[in-house]
């Protein structure tokens, strides 16, 4: 238990409402705390497991000085909490994970830096400010190449994809003109991504990493074990904690990674990284000791760390716009664990909830 471990009954402050939010404080819940959400959207799904909840813009200084006040740590449950945010809150009650890696992990360009300067791959890239600077890129990284901005994309958006032959120019338009990144061209054979947890002690536990496929920008299936070499596996543990730790962090922390085949060697491309509960870890709430969300409210807490062994093999499905229509079938589907968010509205590309399906551990 850290010093400043918190006791039962205390109050665990979430900065976002949706299913993240949710999740997170159903399993706060479940060792005894109470959760205020914080979200400017009045109709969040975490909303409904909390015990209280404000509705105001992350703008809304008052508002937040008197979140920061009724909580005894705050937590977040997606990255682009804006930075000042963060600072307001945190001269008032400790913010975590932190001010650095929320900061890191909002500005791509940042987010690459650190990640090299750690001697870990990421995928060359080339700063964009300008259409001179786009042309420039291209030449020195070839096409394929992908442009990016710097803040604010998520599930594909703000993103471009230049081919041979593609427009600069149009490219550059159609993602606003913003302050972006290019990156050449990762030939992978599989993404993975590692989930690591990290207390406040500094002590680290990693979950078993896990194979992510997307459809249309968005993932689509998480499985573990994930197909890869052992060795491979224990390098994409290792990474994600050496991120962690140089961003001192405390919480679940997300790496995506490429894996891209050299012969018989699998190099690991670290994609970006998350600092925060992440979609490619709901598996841990049906196949792991236990959930990331269990984990990360520990950690937050200043508890001892849970367990992250696998106890089974599992593939998680997302529920997407109408997919989650079909409930009926999947609340009866024999070995099926069938969670839903709560959300009024299904909409094409929303996420509704997820499906993990346990097997026994084979590998
Ligand atoms: P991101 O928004 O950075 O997570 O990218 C979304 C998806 O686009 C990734 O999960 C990959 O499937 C693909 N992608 C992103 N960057 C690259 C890259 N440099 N090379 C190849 N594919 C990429």
């Amino acid at each position: 238990m850290h010093e400043n471990g918190l006791k039962p009954g205390s109050t665990i402050g979430i900065l976002g409402g949706g299913q993240l939010g949710r999740m997170l404080a159903v399993a706060a819940a479940e060792l005894g705390f109470r959760c205020h959400v914080y979200c400017p959207d009045g109709e969040s799904p975490a909303f409904d497991v909390a015990a209280a909840r404000t509705v105001a813009s992350y703008e809304n200084e008052a508002a937040l000085a008197a979140f920061a006040g009724s909580v005894d740590v705050i937590t977040y449950e997606f990255e682009n909490v804006p930075a000042s945010t963060a600072e307001v809150l945190s001269g008032q009650v400790a913010v975590l994970p932190g001010v650095t890696a929320l900061a890191a992990s909002q500005d791509r360009l940042a987010e690459k830096e650190l990640i090299r300067s750690l001697g870990i791959d990421v995928a060359p890239f080339a700063a964009v400010d300008s259409l001179g600077d786009l042309e420039a890129a291209l030449e020195a990284l070839g096409r394929p190449a992908i442009l990016k901005t710097r803040r604010f994309g998520y599930d594909g958006k703000g993103q471009a994809k230049l081919m041979p032959g593609d427009d600069a120019a149009a490219a550059y338009e159609s993602i606003g003109q913003r302050p972006a990144v290019l990156e050449g061209f990762v030939s992978f054979v599989r993404e993975v991504s590692a989930l690591v947890v990290r207390g406040r002690g500094g002590e680290t536990a990693v979950y078993d990493i896990t194979e992510n496929v997307h459809r249309n920008h968005i993932l689509y299936t998480s499985t573990v074990p994930a197909v890869i070499r052992p060795e491979t596996a224990a390098e994409a543990r290792a990474l994600g904690i050496r991120i962690a730790e140089a961003l001192d962090y405390v919480g679940v922390l997300a790496v995506e990674m490429f894996v891209v085949e050299e012969g018989t060697f699998e190099r690991l491309v670290v994609n970006e990284i998350a600092p925060r509960v992440h979609n490619s870890g709901h598996w841990t709430q049906d196949g792991a000791g236990a959930s990331q969300f269990e984990n990360h409210i520990r950690a937050v807490a200043g508890w001892p760390l849970a367990s992250t062994a696998r106890h089974s093999d599992t593939v998680m499905t997302n529920l997407i716009g109408a997919d989650a229509d079909d409930w009926q079938r999947f609340a009866a589907e024999p070995g099926a664990r069938l969670h839903l968010y709560g959300k009024a509205e299904s909409r094409p590309g929303r996420k509704m909830g997820h499906v993990n399906r346990i097997s026994p551990k084979r590998g």
